[in-house]
């Protein structure tokens, strides 16, 4: 990636990040859930997503695919593209939780290093990584897009957990195995974490 420019200066911004939060009511961060195709993210996601907005938090939702659509339109898979965009989705994270939002990404990030490369975008307690772990023979199975089939055919190139590494989290923040537990599980540990950590409510 090119270098900031010489002639480009940080402007000092007048109302700061708490502000924006206390008016929330909320601690700002990224909830980052990873894990391979098929595995829950995006469900999980949706229905925390419903849940806190439901509660009256202000988040906003970030979706590989979506984003794919729109902002990285521009990236394919290969594995520089994977990481462009990541790196992408990392600063446009950061900049919601200066905006006091709570962020919730679903994005596949298979590899570690990209994931420590957002992580250390923000403050240490901004981000909470959520392995959302199922395996390839489950996800298979589910299978939601047909992509594994695709996959599977040689349609598909660099398809995470086929053809293409995935790095499961070292430390996560929190592990959700959607093989053992429902939807309405998972939401509800994210919520509790969420909760016993102090990112819901006034501070
Ligand atoms: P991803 O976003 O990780 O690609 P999706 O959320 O699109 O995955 O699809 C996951 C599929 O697995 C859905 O069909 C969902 O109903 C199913 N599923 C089964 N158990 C769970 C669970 N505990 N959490 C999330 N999804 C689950």
């Amino acid at each position: 990636m090119g270098k900031v420019g010489t002639n480009i200066v940080w402007h000092p911004q007048a109302v700061e990040k708490q502000a924006r939060a206390r008016l929330k009511r909320q601690k700002p961060c990224i909830i980052w859930l990873t894990g391979l195709s098929g595995a829950g993210k995006s469900t999980i996601a949706n229905a925390l997503d419903q849940f806190l907005i439901d509660q009256g938090f202000h988040t906003y939702l970030l979706d590989g695919d979506n984003v794919r659509h729109g902002l990285n339109k521009d990236l394919g898979f290969s594995e520089a593209d994977r990481i462009e965009n990541i790196r992408r989705v990392g600063e446009v994270s950061r900049l919601f939780v200066d905006a006091g939002v709570i962020v919730l990404c679903s994005f596949i990030s298979p590899f570690c290093a990209d994931r420590q490369l957002v992580r250390e975008l923000v403050k240490g307690d901004e981000f909470v990584e959520v392995y959302v772990k199922a395996s390839v023979a489950t996800c298979e199975q589910r299978d939601v897009k047909g992509l594994y089939k695709k996959a599977r055919a040689g349609q598909i190139k660099n398809f995470t957990g086929i053809d293409s590494p995935y790095e499961a989290p070292q430390q996560p923040e929190l592990l959700l195995d959607t093989e053992s537990q429902d939807v309405d599980a998972c939401v509800a540990q994210l919520v509790a974490v969420l909760r016993g950590q102090g990112y819901l409510g006034a501070f």
